[in-house]
């Protein structure tokens, strides 16, 4: 199995989690860009937001965003998704970022 993702959902590679449920998985991102920063995914390899086309599984990854985001006990925060490397996107198996515990900027740049 070559995706980074796919390998973090099977346990192959480890993965700091902080909530799993049949669809979805949330850990922290290796490489923080603010105090909080967890990687919301499904469990299911999809590439990228163009290619998910689910809108339950959708509403699923950004239900357990706001979830994560409660039980972590975070204030104001930020989802983003990039989609396309012209966007940011470096890992592709779909990702939403959140973000809390730092000031944000908008637009974002
Ligand atoms: P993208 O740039 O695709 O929107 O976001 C990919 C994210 O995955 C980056 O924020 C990067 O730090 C994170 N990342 C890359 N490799 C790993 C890894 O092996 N483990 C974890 N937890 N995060 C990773
Ligand atoms: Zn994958």
């Amino acid at each position: 199995m070559s995706c980074l993702f796919c390998r973090i959902v099977s346990k192959e590679i480890p993965g700091a989690v902080v909530h799993e449920d049949a669809d979805t998985l949330a850990f922290r991102d290796v490489n923080p860009q603010a105090p909080t920063h967890v990687l919301v995914i499904p469990k299911k390899h999809v590439t990228d937001l163009s290619e998910a086309g689910d809108p339950a599984l959708l509403g699923k990854i950004l239900a357990t965003a706001a979830a994560v985001a409660k039980s972590l006990g975070l204030g104001d925060y930020r989802v983003v998704v990039n989609n396309g490397a012209g966007a940011g996107q470096s890992v592709f198996h779909l990702h939403f970022h959140l973000l809390a515990g730092r000031a944000f900027t908008w637009p974002p740049g």
